[in-house]
């Protein structure tokens, strides 16, 4: 009789049966490992989880009060002889790829992850295992990344550009990960950087857990609309076409996601200026990513599963697609439903069924992106 793999695919998650535990499970279970603290990801609900000591505050604002365990990357814990470990997935602050080990065999499973180093995340590791669960958020060889000094050049001559015109910025990225990665990346020299409350909300959370970010200024009822023309506005998904962002007019409006890459999506977020800038591995770093792993079999959730299924395969990968719940409402990095046709050829198979529950202020960043550019 064939060996039980040491991890299932389940209605619940990822499933570590010798462990007891799940990894980013989307249904509530006794025993949580979390790769990172965004919302597809970390769900409300679990009796214990585990994580990244630098996802803690963000955790504990977003999920309330939570029985949480937090390690540093490399820190082994125990759970039934499975050995846990978490690495640098380089995704956002404190996220996490989980290593288990038993019995000589190791599994990784990466989370999401990017290969470039932000400045801000702790950078990507590639960890050896046998087998590798692997993101394909971008699994297509259209989304091919410029490196982000490019991209920061860009956004810093938009800005200056824009003060010269005397209208305010707003630049638009998801609030953990995207948000911070922008602010340390800003030149500061043009000007001040204001904030929505729920990016503040989540700067505030990092700070607690000892990260520096550059200052910020939350933006409330008395903050003068002629002082925040002088400095740029960082903003949520959710806050796109709302009154909160029309009271800054006028305004030049910039957004920032990977599907950006993509025509037809400025337009339709209706966005001046589109910055290609994602979290996500491009189509390059997932390729290297997995390549360096050395694994004999990757499993691949997240975005174009089937297409890049079939190239891994045809270039001599063992892949294998599996279906989870998650990319379906991380704001805006959310997979594209987009028209056939308009884009590049779309894989929607999973994202049709992804129905993932929100919580507190990221509910709005969530509808507000729905998955749709
Ligand atoms: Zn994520
Ligand atoms: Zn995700």
């Amino acid at each position: 009789m064939a060996k039980k793999p040491l991890l299932e695919f389940t209605d619940k998650g990822i499933y570590c049966a010798q462990g007891k535990f799940y990894v980013d499970p989307w249904k509530p279970v006794d025993d949580a490992v979390i790769t990172h603290a965004h919302a597809d990801h970390a769900y409300f609900g679990h009796k214990h989880y585990l994580a990244h000591h630098l996802s803690r505050e963000v955790l504990l604002y977003r999920l309330g009060p939570i029985n949480l365990q937090t390690v540093e990357y490399g820190e082994k814990v125990m759970k039934n002889g499975v050995e846990i470990s978490l690495f640098p997935a380089g995704h956002v602050i404190g996220s996490a790829q989980i290593r288990l080990e038993y019995k000589g065999e190791v599994w990784v499973v990466s989370g999401d992850y990017k290969t470039e180093d932000d400045g801000i995340s702790t950078p990507f590791e590639p960890v050896k295992c046998h087998h590798f669960i692997s993101e394909c958020t971008f699994g297509m060889p259209v989304y091919q990344w410029k490196p982000q000094v490019q991209i920061f050049d860009d956004i810093n001559n938009w800005w200056r550009t824009n003060l010269y015109n005397g209208v305010a910025t707003v630049l638009v990225g998801y609030s953990l990960g995207k948000a911070q990665r922008i602010l340390q990346n800003l030149d500061l020299s043009n000007g001040k950087v204001y904030t929505h409350g729920v990016i503040e909300n989540t700067n505030e959370a990092l700070r607690r857990n000892g990260v520096l970010l550059n200052p910020t200024e939350r933006i409330t009822a008395d903050t003068p609309k002629e002082e925040v023309r002088k400095g740029i506005i960082l903003a949520p998904p959710s806050s796109v076409g709302t009154p909160w962002m029309r009271k800054f007019g006028p305004y030049s409006f910039g957004y920032c996601s990977g599907w950006m890459a993509i025509r037809g999506a400025k337009r339709r977020r209706a966005a001046d200026r589109g910055f290609v800038l994602s979290d996500h591995a491009d189509w390059d770093g997932l390729i290297s990513a997995i390549d360096a792993t050395g694994c004999e079999c990757v499993y691949l959730t997240h975005g174009y599963t089937a297409t890049f299924t079939r190239y891994l395969n045809e270039i001599g990968f063992n892949a294998r697609e599996v279906h989870t719940l998650y990319g379906g409402e991380e704001e805006d990095e959310a997979t594209p439903q987009s028209s056939p046709g308009e884009n590049e050829p779309i894989d929607n198979s999973q994202t049709n069924e992804v129905k993932v529950l929100s919580f507190g202020e990221d509910l709005g960043e969530a509808e507000a992106s729905g998955g749709e550019i």
